[in-house]
């Protein structure tokens, strides 16, 4: 993946230019690759001499409780003065991992709020909105910290990254290739796993951690959610779809992360072409797609749900109750695969 000079150049300018206040901020119910790109950036900032905050507006799953450096992230929703005293005093912001300010919830009026900070955006996602001071989009990178990773080797060489932000880095690589079975998957990629192997990160131990810490109860919920899953056939393409209601999330003792990941099993069917999966919450319905290689998700989660995303992994809402948010998704199905519909003999 070539980083553009200009990008480069920009970045390197701001990071030499003198000590200044920075945020770090990364999108609501962040990820792996949210929350390791954002550790690893923070790390890079500090160590040019640079005051940073890291927020994320909401808590982190309890499946990165153990990540190196997680105890500095400052959580908007737990920790909201500090959060806007940092934003508010910050000089420069670095928005990590997502593209839409929306995304961000609280967070973003108070970036928003603060017209004097330069905005720079470090991301993956498709079709940036352009409202940055300084972007550095770049979708084809499989995560914004295989994308940090590269911009580190530019910036300040390989020899900057130690085995905690190794550590960090790989659970982004990691989480965000679906464990190295999605898309983007470079011989490049590869060698940057190399290289954190040997500054020391143990894959094992991570995958175990990241992977294997499900509580019996969220093990439970996946197995009542796939029970409850549902498919629906147009225009010989395959869809699932399933819901998890409040009452439902109550039933399993629901904390955030729980759902993680639940929306790829079904794309274990052969063929499937969309998986589809829609969680209540107090505010909206969240709704998550995932798509076989050549079905465009994110497209749908646009066109439909106020989302994006990825190609194969998107996202978005619903304002309406679950009964019409389903009704809607299979209208909005019907329309989508209405293109592939072949006669019918
Ligand atoms: P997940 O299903 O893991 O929550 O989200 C998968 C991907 O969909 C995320 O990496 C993100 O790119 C995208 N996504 C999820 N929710 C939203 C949303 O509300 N808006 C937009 N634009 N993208 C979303
Ligand atoms: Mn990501």
């Amino acid at each position: 993946m070539e980083l553009s000079k200009k990008d480069v150049d920009a970045l390197r300018t701001l990071l030499d230019g003198g000590t200044q206040n920075m945020v770090v901020v990364t999108h609501t119910n962040p990820d792996g690759d949210a929350i390791g790109a954002s550790l690893a950036w923070a790390d890079v900032l500090r160590r040019k001499g640079h005051r940073v905050t890291c927020v994320v507006p909401n808590r982190f799953p309890s499946f990165l409780d153990w990540m190196p450096g997680i105890d500095e992230l400052r959580i908007h929703k737990l920790q909201k003065e500090e959060v806007e005293k940092a934003v508010a005093e910050a000089d420069t912001i670095f928005c990590l991992d997502f593209n839409q300010i929306q995304r961000l919830e609280g967070v973003g009026e108070l970036i928003e709020k603060n017209t004097a900070a330069r905005t720079v955006l470090i991301d993956h996602h498709l079709d940036p909105p352009h409202v940055y001071d300084l972007e550095l989009s770049y979708p084809k990178s499989s995560s914004t910290s295989f994308l940090v990773y590269r911009l580190i080797e530019e910036i300040e060489g390989l020899e900057a990254i130690d085995k905690t932000m190794g550590e960090q880095l790989y659970v982004g690589i990691m989480t965000d290739t679906g464990n190295f079975s999605f898309s983007f998957l470079t011989p490049e990629l590869f060698r940057a796993v190399a290289v954190l192997i040997e500054k020391g990160i143990d894959i094992p131990y991570i995958n175990r951690m990241v992977y294997h810490s499900y509580t019996a109860d969220r093990l439970k919920l996946l197995g009542h959610v796939l029970d409850k899953m549902q498919i629906i056939k147009v225009g010989g393409e395959q869809t699932a779809y399933m819901a998890l209601r409040e009452s439902e999330l109550r039933k399993f003792n629901f904390q955030i992360g729980d759902s993680e990941g639940f929306v790829n099993y079904p794309l274990s069917i052969r063929g499937l072409a969309l998986s589809a999966m829609f969680i209540e919450t107090r505010q909206f319905i969240r709704v998550s797609f995932r798509s076989r290689e050549d079905v465009d998700c994110s497209e749908f989660a646009r066109r439909y749900f106020d989302g994006g995303g990825h190609k194969n992994a998107s996202g978005g809402k619903s304002y309406v109750p679950m009964t019409q948010t389903i009704e809607n998704f299979k209208k909005a199905i019907r329309e989508f695969f209405a293109d592939n519909s072949q006669p019918k003999d």
